[in-house]
């Protein structure tokens, strides 16, 4: 069965996302634990933390959540204070997800800023992984594949390889695809032969094990033009049948299927249209 929901608002409380989640007919959801535009946050409070348990009980287990990191953080980062402080703030949401009885943390790779190479970037990264898990106990780092644009890595399955080669607890590391992001990276997944492809190259390159996620978007940008702008379903440059395509895939099933598309007025509508080309 497919695990489906948004990335919908914790706004006022992490405790309100899954309440969000519900009324938009989800059974799965992500959510920032923290506010993505901030550096720091104030601690979790019991009763916060106790209240998310309640909403989720019942309807929301660890496998059908997906927390995303701070845009702020930089792994990659060539510049040693940024890549401190993004390591610390990294840190604290690991540590805030096993407060919340999560299993996994999204976050974007990092960026080179021109600074450093490719290769070095990657490495980078890695090492943030390792020293993050090192102080941790239980959260699975999941790596979202990125669109590539300006210095972002990411945006080739072997990159997410390359990560994932130099982490040392294989069992704590794991990717998220973004369809939008793949598609402005240069994957197809407009027609049944070039979606199917292109998950065959993922599973070849990465591995569906390491699969711990999705991001369902389409894409208001072309094929490989390397700009992250989502668009609604059906409503962008891949189409609706990639979705049709990937809803009757049993490789997806278990894994939370997120929304992060433009309009959350239409999502209740979203998932119904999806839940429709399950097979
Ligand atoms: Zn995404
Ligand atoms: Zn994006």
């Amino acid at each position: 069965m497919k695990t489906l929901g948004a990335h919908v608002s914790a706004s006022g409380g992490v405790e309100n996302a899954p309440v969000n989640a519900k009324a938009i007919g989800a059974n799965a959801f992500a959510l920032f634990t923290k506010n993505q535009r901030q550096w720091t946050a104030a601690p979790l409070s019991g009763a916060s933390i106790r209240a998310f348990e309640q909403n989720c009980a019942g309807t929301f287990s660890a496998a059908q959540i997906l927390p995303h990191d701070s845009y702020l953080i930089n792994l990659g980062s060539p510049e040693a204070e940024a890549l401190e402080k993004s390591r610390a703030a990294f840190l604290d949401e690991m540590q805030r997800c096993e407060q919340l009885g999560l299993d996994r943390l999204n976050f974007h790779p990092g960026s080179h800023l021109g600074k450093c190479s490719e290769s070095e970037c990657i490495a980078l990264i890695a090492e943030s992984i390792n020293l993050v898990l090192a102080e941790t106990k239980s959260v699975i780092a999941v790596i979202e594949n990125t669109a590539g644009q300006g210095t972002n890595m990411g945006y080739r399955f072997e990159q997410l390889a390359g990560m994932i080669e130099k982490v040392k607890d294989k069992s704590r590391v794991g990717v998220c695809i973004d369809t939008c992001h793949a598609f402005t990276a240069g994957y197809d997944l407009r027609t049944e032969k070039t979606f199917a492809d292109t998950v065959e190259e993922l599973g070849k390159v990465v591995g569906f094990n390491y699969l711990k996620g999705m991001h369902l978007n389409d894409s208001k940008k072309e094929l490989g033009s390397r700009v992250d702008r989502h668009e609604s379903l059906g409503k962008g440059f891949i189409g609706i049948d990639c979705f049709r395509f990937l809803m009757a895939d049993k490789r997806f099933n278990g894994i939370p299927l997120i929304l992060e598309t433009p309009d959350p007025a239409i999502w209740a509508d979203e998932i119904k249209l999806l839940r429709s080309f399950e097979k």
